[in-house]
């Protein structure tokens, strides 16, 4: 039987650091160099990150991390693979995650998508994440998605990648 693979969306497949940096540089024309967000949470940098979260578009118009596209199709192939989501605490993200999977990823079904709350639910084989909270709960094999937040920090029991070419030298 194949293994179960969890995959997460924001970080990982949907660059969500480039909508807070959008947002931002809109509301009040600051522009971030990589090195002001490295190793600080999300909303250390970003101070008014919860209201670009509640705003509506800003999980459906977020660009898609480079590789992930053909990365997930070739891991679909191969593995039992799920899109994981934690969604519920920004109600508005579910319409617009799901319509964003369905036109970057339309080779994924419904089944294979999962929004969810706590990821301390989800159970599989191989969990990649940006989020150490995800990951560290996991009883699986964990792979850390390189993000500014995590970027410089201790990786503890999990495996690093910088790109999703480095999750398929990993897995495939
Ligand atoms: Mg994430």
């Amino acid at each position: 039987m194949a293994l179960r693979l969890i995959i997460d969306m924001d970080g990982v497949i949907a660059d969500i650091y480039a909508q807070y940096a959008r947002f931002e540089a809109s509301e009040s024309g600051i522009k971030r160099s990589c090195e002001d967000l490295k190793g600080k949470s999300e909303s250390e940098v970003f101070r008014n990150l919860r209201e670009y979260l509640f705003t509506r578009g800003f999980f459906r118009d977020a660009p898609v991390i480079p590789g992930s596209i053909p990365a997930l199709k070739e891991l679909n192939a191969q593995y039992d693979l799920f899109v994981v989501s934690s969604a519920t605490e920004f109600p508005q993200s579910l319409q617009e995650k799901y319509d964003w999977l369905q036109e970057h990823f339309p080779f994924l079904s419904w089944k294979q998508m999962v929004f969810c709350g706590s990821k301390a639910i989800i159970h599989g084989d191989i969990m990649i994440d940006d989020h150490f909270k995800n990951l560290d709960s996991f009883s699986g094999r964990t792979i850390l998605f390189t993000q500014p937040h995590n970027d410089g920090l201790p990786e503890k029991n999990h495996v690093r990648v910088h790109s999703w070419q480095e999750v398929l030298d990993l897995l495939v």
